[in-house]
């Protein structure tokens, strides 16, 4: 079994977040540490650790995680100047939590993609 990051007991509604949307294979909540003005993170509620372990089953949970990010983009009115969904894998992806979560940055320019 995977093993639980707090993600779960934010999922589980065990520890406080703000939470901006859930339904019954996501949810979705503030970054404590925003980077930009909306910095939201999208976790699937079952823990993934990172992208190595996504299976072909997880594809359609994938892509559920991406469309809610994108509704999510439009209802904090970030969408029409732009906005990045971002996904960590691993030491060198600077992944910090393990279970897998998709951030989606906006509000500001962003500037390039990677820090030099
Ligand atoms: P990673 O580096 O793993 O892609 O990103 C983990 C993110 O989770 C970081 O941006 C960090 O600020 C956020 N984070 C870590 N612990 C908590 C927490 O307890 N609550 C919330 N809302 N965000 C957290």
């Amino acid at each position: 079994m995977t093993e639980e990051t707090i993600f779960s007991k934010i999922v589980r509604r065990e520890i406080p977040a703000d939470i901006v949307y859930q339904d019954d294979s996501v949810t979705a909540f503030r970054d404590i540490n925003p980077q930009a003005p909306t910095h939201i993170l999208i976790v699937p509620n079952e823990p993934i650790p990172t992208l190595n372990d996504v299976k072909p089953e997880h594809e359609p949970l994938l892509g559920h995680m991406i469309r809610v990010a994108a509704e999510l983009a439009a209802k904090e009115e970030i969408a029409p100047d732009g906005y990045r969904l971002l996904v960590n894998c691993g030491r060198h992806g600077g992944q910090e939590v393990f279970h897998l979560h998709v951030h989606l940055l906006g509000g500001r320019p962003l500037g390039p993609m990677l820090a030099p």
